[in-house]
């Protein structure tokens, strides 16, 4: 637990359930991937945690950003970031949206088709542009499925479209899935990659970017037979291998877009517990009903994709097992039926619990009011 935000729970007692950052660990993070991976620029993925304090912060620090859309776009500039600093890295995008980011000055723009190519070509002409490409996600906990990318065949061709166009053809990015374990999957992607400049540089194109994405884990639950997770430095480490295996010495401008690795490890939740209860007199299986749930912030636990950890009055002591859920009304608001959760036999209602490392995808996935509960609240210290 972060002593900073232990003292300031305990100190100023604040409304439950919350969200509280400790900035400085953002900080930290920000500068240990640029020091293990000094070559690649970093965009951090704003979705992550948009807040403005990280965001200021960021740009003190000269970060890059990659953002989603207009909202984040708005949300960069004001937080002091340049125009030239961000990239529009989303592919599904509305023409009107594109066409004032290009406005405020942003001119670099993902895409993974030929519509959203054209888009660009009518509101952003003569911007940088980076096709997409499909990577496998295996290894993920968060994966981001088919929804994003293109094959190899149509990136090629895609990048052609786009010098035709009048657009510089500038890069090619891919995402492995977020909460990835398996640092082998950048080299899977890092040779689809190579293979797209090698083609593209066959058709007169010289490609000078790779986007390498996101995807680098946080370690949350210390589960009983769950691995420790690779460190930061053994993901660059892979990386920077592949990047020398598939291009060889001439590489290319490198960007990396982590959100998780920067924000998660930063936030601790404050939630109370609301209620405790057993289905029948016989079942060892507690409920144990939090003030916070998949609609508070928590949506990560969606499919108990995203484990995290609890931290609770009463640790150390015996612990029996418990199922865990949201507030609401809601048969899906559970957190966790099947992970093999346990906790303290003498935990409380009333009992205030953290849940650990929950800086990333929480506040801007809290609802508007479901149930009447209001959003996340924040704190940045
Ligand atoms: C969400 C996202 C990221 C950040 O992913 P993390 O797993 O949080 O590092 C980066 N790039 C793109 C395009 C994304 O959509």
């Amino acid at each position: 637990m972060n002593p900073k935000i232990e003292r300031f729970l305990r100190e100023q007692k604040p409304e439950t359930p919350c969200l509280v950052v400790d900035l400085s660990v953002v900080k930290k993070n920000y500068h240990k991937i640029r020091r293990e991976l000094p070559l690649a620029d970093v965009y951090y993925a704003v979705k992550a945690n948009p807040a403005p304090d990280i965001l200021k912060l960021l740009v003190g620090l000269g970060s890059y950003f990659d953002a989603a859309s207009g909202g984040e776009i708005g949300q960069c500039l004001a937080a002091g970031a340049k125009a030239d600093r961000i990239s529009y890295g989303n592919v599904i995008k509305k023409e009107r949206d594109i066409a004032e980011a290009f406005s405020h000055g942003v001119r670099l723009f993902a895409f993974d088709s030929e519509a959203e190519l054209l888009k660009l070509a009518a509101a952003a002409p003569g911007s940088q542009v980076y096709c997409r490409i499909l990577v496998p996600n295996q290894g993920a906990d968060w994966p981001l499925s088919r929804k994003f990318g293109c094959d190899l065949e149509m990136a090629r061709d895609l990048m052609i479209r786009a010098r035709d166009l009048g657009l510089q053809a500038y890069g090619i990015s891919f995402h492995v899935g977020s909460q990835q374990h398996d640092a082998h999957q950048w080299d899977v992607a890092l040779a689809r990659t190579a293979m797209v400049f090698t083609d593209l540089r066959n058709a007169g194109i010289e490609l000078k970017m790779v986007n390498l994405g996101g995807g680098f884990p946080v370690q949350y639950r210390d589960a009983p037979g769950k691995a420790e997770l690779p460190s930061f430095k053994a993901f660059a480490a892979a990386i920077m291998k592949g990047m020398t295996r598939h291009f060889g010495n001439d590489l290319p401008r490198m960007l990396i877009e982590p959100g998780r690795a920067i924000a998660a490890e930063a936030g601790v939740i404050e939630t109370e517990v609301v209620l405790i209860a057993r289905k029948s007199y016989d079942d060892p299986l507690r409920w144990v009903y939090l003030d916070v749930g998949m609609f508070g912030g928590l949506a990560e636990t969606m499919n108990e994709s995203i484990q995290y950890a609890f931290r609770t009055p009463a640790d150390g002591r015996a612990e029996s097992p418990v199922a865990i859920a949201g507030p609401t009304c809601d048969g899906v608001d559970i957190l966790y039926e099947k992970a093999g959760y346990t906790l303290p036999v003498d935990l409380k209602i009333g009992d205030r619990v953290q849940v650990l490392r929950a800086g990333a995808y929480t506040t801007t996935y809290s609802s508007v009011g479901f149930n009447g509960f209001p959003p996340l609240k924040e704190h940045y210290i």
